[in-house]
């Protein structure tokens, strides 16, 4: 079953947002398979986010993610990685649709609440870079045969 990794950024968790942002994944019906709240480390930031090392706006955005406390998140579900990055919305929260998580709440390129993995070999890395195995919690929600025919 595909996975992707999520985190709730900073700014989201400050501004109160995370059972807002937890809810848009629950009751669009993806499975919840592994949580933690935690400060990001340096190491772990340029790891996270190593494709952009070279870019200008890297240092900043290592700077902001280990600022303050972020949700980490797995989730579950046919089509989840694709599905999520709709959910969450373009990259600039100006420019991202309304009813998507960045076009509803945010204002800032550097300040877009949530991050998502954007391919399966992205997802497949950040989840084994942010979780343990044992950390992930394989389960059967009863609501199965109502979401699925
Ligand atoms: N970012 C930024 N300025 C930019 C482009 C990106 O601060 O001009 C930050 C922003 O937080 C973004 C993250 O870098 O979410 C990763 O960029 P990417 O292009 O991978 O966007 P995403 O996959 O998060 O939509
Ligand atoms: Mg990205």
């Amino acid at each position: 079953m595909e996975r992707t990794f999520l985190a709730i950024k900073p700014d989201g968790v400050q501004r109160g947002l995370v059972g807002e942002i937890i809810r848009r994944f629950e009751t669009k019906g993806f499975t919840l398979v592994g949580l933690k709240f935690l400060k990001v480390s340096r190491e772990l930031a340029e790891q996270h986010y190593g494709v952009h090392r070279e870019r200008p706006f890297f240092g900043s955005l290592v700077e902001f993610i280990t600022s303050s406390p972020v949700v980490a998140l797995v989730w579950e579900g046919d089509g989840v990685i694709a599905s999520a990055r709709k959910i969450i919305g373009a990259t600039n929260p100006l420019t991202a649709e309304p009813g998507t998580i960045r076009g509803d709440f945010g204002l800032n390129i550097g300040r877009n609440l949530i991050h998502g993995s954007d391919a399966p070999e992205t997802a497949q890395q950040e989840i084994a870079l942010w979780f343990k195995d044992e950390e992930l919690v394989s389960w059967q929600p009863h609501l199965t045969p109502w979401l699925h025919e």
